[in-house]
């Protein structure tokens, strides 16, 4: 189904490089057309019509040239994807460190969107107001984090016009937990009580499908001295983690965001990333996830202000002329943000380093019984390069029965040497958490492997039953009425030949006679296995075996036949 009824396909958003998608303020216009009629109220038909003809995907032709595999030539449409909307730069402060000092103030901040300033100063004036105590309203009397946030339906109705900024409606998080402590906060570094330094600039959190804004308070320590100025110059946000850390966890649990030093991330998007990096969803696809759910969005509120617009069909005036509601992009205007793979890979890899410890542990703690241990050649390709040259040829993990890795070792070489002190460490956490040692190892190279596993974990050898091969048949005994006759001399051996040869008759060519025969000889493994020369031929005939030692002699002991 094409048209108006039609929900967009992915290939419609305007993705960065996307070639079907459009742009500019037509587009979006267009866009919010396309809803669904259920959402979108009815429909005008004179507009439908404009709609289909103007529709993004281009008919099938069915001359078009098919290439096959293109996929590698081309690339995945998903390359293309993943790049991100908007400045990463979110205009807020710089985390400071201790020794950064007075020099990041000097920064120069990128301007705020307008509406966000609008809003930004609006709240601050609000958060100036203190109840009968020291407290600010919010906290006091609404007691809560979040700033009130009017519904864009109340926004709509009250205004006689609306304005597109109004309906950008930004949610605003307040954050000032030297109100909500007992005593007031301390410097983490000497623990002095902080002087009040006045608000930070708003940091913008990236949200599901929108981005919300913090405003802090900013803290300096009367007794640390920056060690350059020697003034009293440190600072700290009220967001600084080493200030989160030391707060009651039950305050430090409100705190809804997780910052890099200029990004910040709402805990429930990084929650969910973490969750679809585990099952197999990459950043880019993340990202490109992001972006939907916010021009979904952002085309939502649209809408709204449309419909808003055209619900006013009573206006005293016909001929007023509203603001186009702008782009996505606009700087100037809705100013959104998408955040690319690459920021959000960074937000990944900071959150593990800072849980680095903890996962360690979580990972020492795990059982080990039933194990697999295996070396990839695909990590190493992406990562630590000295030179443009790889350092670690592998990545060597063993797994365990509930398919969690236990070790994981960057190896340069595939020798056991590389991650022989990791699988001892291995025993060594088994025995301090109480586990039983391994009782199977799945590698797949048991001849090389098994000699080193045993000798590390003894265990693989307790209890151990061979298989046996032919378990149903019976061991072969040689019945009581054949002799077995040995011969090591050149004329013993003789002998046994003559017994055996003095049935032919040689005058008949046709005669013959069937022997049992075998022979055994060493082989050398040191030199390229060479096989050394013939030690013993066993030859059954009647009911005698012949066992004939041949090792210490050659053709020079026989008679030439
Ligand atoms: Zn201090």
């Amino acid at each position: 189904m094409r048209g108006p009824l039609r929900q967009r396909s992915i290939f419609e958003w305007n993705i960065a490089g996307n070639p079907h998608a459009g742009g500019g303020i037509d587009t979006a216009i267009h866009y919010s057309s396309t809803l669904p009629a259920t959402s979108a109220g009815p429909v005008d038909p004179q507009l439908a019509r404009k709609t289909r003809d103007q529709c993004v995907i281009p008919d099938e032709d069915p001359d078009r040239v098919i290439f096959m595999d293109c996929d590698d030539e081309e690339g995945h449409p998903f390359d293309l994807m993943g790049d991100g909307v908007g400045d990463e730069d979110d205009g807020g402060e710089e985390e400071q460190d201790d020794s950064s000092g007075t020099a990041t103030r000097h920064r120069i901040h990128q301007s705020l969107p307008p509406a966000v300033k609008d809003q930004y100063d609006k709240h601050l004036e609000y958060l100036k107001q203190t109840g009968c105590g020291s407290k600010p309203l919010l906290y006091e009397k609404h007691q809560t984090f979040w700033l009130p946030h009017k519904a864009n339906f109340f926004i709509l109705n009250k205004t006689s016009k609306p304005h597109p900024s109004q309906l950008y409606n930004h949610r605003w998080f307040y954050w000032d937990p030297d109100y909500l402590v007992e005593g007031g906060l301390r410097c983490p570094n000497c623990s002095t009580h902080l002087h009040r330094h006045g608000f930070t600039r708003p940091r913008r959190v990236v949200d599901l499908e929108n981005v919300f804004y913090m405003i802090g308070q900013r803290h300096r320590c009367p007794h640390c001295k920056h060690p350059k100025s020697n003034e009293h110059t440190i600072t700290f946000n009220r967001w600084d983690p080493r200030i989160i850390a030391k707060l009651p966890r039950a305050l430090a649990a409100e705190f809804p965001a997780c910052l890099s030093h200029r990004n910040a991330i709402a805990d429930s998007v990084l929650a969910m990333m973490r969750t679809c990096f585990q099952y197999g969803m990459g950043s880019k696809q993340f990202s490109n996830c992001l972006h939907v759910l916010h021009h979904r969005y952002f085309d939502r509120i649209h809408l709204q202000y449309l419909d808003g617009i055209t619900a006013r069909k009573s206006d005293p005036d016909p001929s007023i002329s509203y603001q186009p509601f702008g782009t996505f992009e606009d700087q100037r205007g809705y100013c959104g943000f998408v955040p690319s793979s690459h920021w959000l890979r960074g937000m990944y890899d900071k959150m593990i380093e800072d849980h680095g410890t903890q996962i360690d542990q979580k990972t020492a703690m795990c059982s080990a019984e039933i194990c697999a241990i295996d070396h990839s050649h695909k990590i190493t390709k992406q990562i630590v390069k000295f030179n443009g040259e790889t350092v670690f040829s592998a990545a060597l993990t063993v797994t365990n029965e509930f398919g969690e890795v236990r070790v994981l070792a960057y190896v340069a070489t595939k020798s056991h040497a590389q991650f022989e002190s990791a699988l001892l460490n291995m025993k060594a956490s088994l025995e301090m958490f109480g586990h039983k040692q391994p009782q199977v190892f799945y590698t797949d190279n048991p001849a090389a492997d098994k000699q080193f596993l045993e000798q590390i974990f003894p265990s693989l050898r307790e209890n151990v039953v061979p298989v046996q091969k032919y378990h149903a048949l019976k061991p072969a005994k040689i019945p009581p009425d054949v002799g077995v006759n040995p011969q090591s001399s050149a004329s013993g051996i003789e002998e046994a030949l003559a017994k055996i040869t003095d049935d032919l008759n040689v005058d008949d060519e046709t005669s013959h006679l069937v022997v049992g025969f075998d022979a055994e000889w060493n082989v050398d493994f040191g030199e390229r296995g060479r096989t050394k020369p013939t030690a013993t031929i066993q030859i059954a005939y009647k009911k005698w075996v012949h066992v004939l030692q041949v090792c210490s002699l050659n053709a020079y002991h026989f008679r030439v036949a």
